[in-house]
């Protein structure tokens, strides 16, 4: 089952297995209380980060210490944890401007160390969910998400849906950050559940689209495009 809690701009989820659950992300420091009272009778087992952004990470602490739960992220955002501008960003549009100057100005969160660090098709079994972490990088360098049996699809920031162009506005690396959203595209997903914005499903129109601009892609390869090659590359 999965719960989605949204806090402002950010959503964290919870999913749960048939006894114990995940919490997927948290929120900006000012909701930590509101987040704990909210999930502190769901048998949370772990919290998983998707990546090291401070609106992501900035209740970790508090919600680990409160519930006695380990933390994982990948180990490529931890830096992130201390500098929150430690990976310079690039923006995509206007609003990906604004963004970029909001995480260069961000203050560190309350330090935190990582309990568990989190690979490419790491399990989460042993804490009572099915499911698997799956690498997203390029919107951060340790960006990753959650691929679950029933094909529903954590992704954090790697894919946004603030309008409709669903790329995240603001990226580490644009080939990995292109990389990571192709692959989502090319998901059989039932259900895409992002940091910020509305879940989007199957048959949702954007996705669909998106798929179709892929496809068109795939027949310009002659055309030497490097990027597409990558993906289709990756594809194979
Ligand atoms: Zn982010
Ligand atoms: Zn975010």
């Amino acid at each position: 089952m999965v719960e989605l809690f949204t806090f402002g701009i950010n959503n964290c989820y919870v999913l749960s297995g048939e006894k114990y659950a995940i919490l997927i992300d948290t929120c900006p420091a000012r909701y930590a209380n509101t987040l704990f009272e909210i999930i502190k009778h769901k048998n949370i087992t772990l919290l998983l980060i998707t990546h090291g952004h401070t609106d992501h990470i900035a209740c970790a602490k508090y919600i680990s210490k409160k519930l006695h739960i380990p933390i994982a992220m990948h180990q490529k955002d931890q830096i992130l944890i201390q500098q929150p501008s430690a990976q310079k960003m690039s923006a995509l549009t206007p609003l990906g401007i604004v963004m970029c100057q909001n995480v260069k100005h961000q203050k560190p969160v309350a330090f935190f160390e990582p309990d568990i660090l989190l690979t490419h098709g790491q399990r989460l079994e042993e804490y009572g969910v099915k499911g698997r972490v799956f690498s997203l990088p390029g919107h951060t360098e340790g960006s990753i998400g959650v691929w679950t049996p029933n094909k529903e699809f954590f992704v954090g920031d790697a894919m946004m849906h603030i309008s409709p162009i669903l790329k995240p506005r603001i990226y580490h690396n644009k080939l990995d950050m292109e990389r990571s959203f192709y692959n989502i595209c090319q998901s059989d997903a039932t259900a895409i559940y992002m940091g910020h914005g509305k879940p989007i499903f199957r048959q949702n129109t954007l996705i669909k689209n998106l798929k179709l601009q892929y496809k068109m892609y795939t027949n310009c390869i002659s055309m030497g495009c490097r990027q597409h090659i990558e993906m289709q590359k990756k594809k194979k």
